[in-house]
């Protein structure tokens, strides 16, 4: 017999049905038992009448919760069942899997979960929670609704290596590692090859891969790998039209996330999938540091002309008030906090073509528009300290006609967070990793 999806048990009635899933609960009564099952689509109830088979029912009476079964039966009505007034009247079971008792913790009690480090190393019973399900499902929609974005509009996906002979950008944050008989290192941002692919002439390309960061830190939003979502774009005229794309872009991935799951959302997670409108207010650095003067913000000393995150919290508060809008593009950084390879601007060298999307008041993207101009970056790499020899192979991008061009990378975990409301980024990747946190 073919496998029903517990979904569409519903359409069934009259039938005799095979579904497969996880036993959540038993209610052993003293002439009936009622196995609440589980599957990825949902909950259904089967009704099992003890005398019809006393081995059976001694059977079923053993099972652990959360046990992997397959169970057949008949599909009848019955008002006063409360899971959708269905059940199947069980005539067979296999268990394909016994779950020991006790669990390391009950997925479904009405009780408070466990502590998250402990939930961790208990990773695939806390992915069982419909929560879950529900983030990576959602998940999956948005990626694949910002691919449908990028393909409808040109670009071409690229995956570049992880692997890498010198590192990119500075050297802090980065993992190396023994390559035969020399150093490798883990790849921070796939920054130096999507601009490679500039210059290979793709014009626009995007890549969602891994992003590895070797640095120790402990906060609810740094991790040490995490899902990097990059695209870079060629003839652009500023940095204005690479954060036009990113907005419209984000609009159109969260309303499909909506439209698909909207619902759920706001039953699993307490929160109305907000769709952002169009376009994001802009707001200078040097307007974000007047801000902050006026609402009493102090920054800490080491942080000149950056923000810290209570900086970022404090001006997105700002924009809320202000604008009404959960995200804001802070842009025009000064030199000192970017990268060699941000454009600077024609008109004020001391600050660069550059943003970061600041939503729900954390950090999620940092872009820019790039040098293209070989002599320039050059010297702006001199500047920042870069030893040519490690940067030669990428200069070299820029030596045989090289389009103007620009991009952000998005981290995918801060933008769950965002748009789940989630306190943790923990919570929001299927595997964590951090300085502390190998397994599983
Ligand atoms: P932060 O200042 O928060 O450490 P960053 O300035 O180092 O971030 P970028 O190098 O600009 O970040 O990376 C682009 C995006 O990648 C960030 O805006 C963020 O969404 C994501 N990101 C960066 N570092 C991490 C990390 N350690 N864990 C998870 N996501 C990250």
């Amino acid at each position: 017999m073919e496998r029903t999806l517990i979904g569409d048990v519903k359409a069934k009635i009259g039938e005799t049905v095979k579904v497969q899933g996880w036993l959540q609960k038993l209610r052993d009564q003293k002439s009936m038992q009622f196995l609440i099952l589980r599957d990825r689509t949902g909950l259904v109830q089967a009704a099992f009448w003890k005398k019809g088979d006393l081995e059976l029912a001694e059977k079923i009476s053993t099972l652990g919760t959360e046990s992997a079964l397959t169970v057949t039966g008949k599909v009848v009505e019955n008002a006063s069942v409360k899971l959708g007034g269905l059940e199947i009247q069980l005539e067979t079971i296999t268990v394909e899997n016994n779950a020991e008792a006790p669990l390391p913790f009950e997925p479904f009690s009405s009780e408070a979960l466990p502590a998250l480090d402990f939930r961790q190393d208990w990773r695939y019973m806390d992915l069982r929670r419909t929560q879950n399900l529900l983030l990576f499902q959602a998940q999956t929609t948005l990626e694949m609704a910002m691919r449908e974005y990028w393909t409808q509009n040109g670009f071409i996906e690229i995956h570049s290596p992880k692997i890498m002979g010198s590192p990119s950008e500075s050297g802090a944050e980065l993992f190396e590692l023994t390559y035969f008989d020399r150093k490798a290192y883990l790849a921070q941002s796939p920054q130096f090859y999507k601009q490679m692919a500039m210059a290979a002439g793709f014009e626009r390309v995007f890549e969602v891969g891994p992003v590895f960061r070797a640095d120790p830190s402990f906060t609810s939003r740094h991790m040490t790998e995490f899902t990097g979502l990059d695209m870079e774009m060629s003839w652009i005229d500023s940095h204005e039209d690479v954060m036009s794309f990113l907005e419209n872009w984000l609009a159109y991935a969260f309303q499909r996330v909506k439209d698909e799951h909207g619902e759920q959302i706001q039953e699993q997670f307490g929160k109305e999938m907000a769709v952002p409108s169009v376009p994001f207010p802009r707001v200078t650095m040097d307007e974000a540091l007047n801000i902050l003067a006026e609402v009493g913000y102090e920054l800490p000393a080491e942080k000149k002309g950056d923000l810290d995150p209570g900086g970022e919290r404090a001006v997105a508060r700002y924009v809320k008030e202000k604008y009404d809008h959960d995200f804001v593009f802070l842009i025009d950084w000064p030199i000192s906090v970017r990268p060699f390879y941000h454009m600077r601007h024609p008109d004020n060298p001391e600050l660069t073509r550059s943003f970061d999307l600041i939503a729900g008041g954390l950090e999620i993207t940092t872009g820019a528009q790039r040098e293209h101009r070989y002599d320039v970056l050059r010297s702006q790499a001199l500047e920042a300290g870069l030893s040519l020899e490690m940067t030669q192979y990428y200069l070299d991008f820029f030596r045989y006609g090289c389009p103007p061009h620009g991009g952000f990378g998005m981290g995918l975990s801060r933008l769950l967070m965002v748009m789940l409301g989630i306190e943790n980024i923990r919570e929001t990747v299927f595997l964590f990793r951090g300085p502390n946190r190998l397994n599983p």
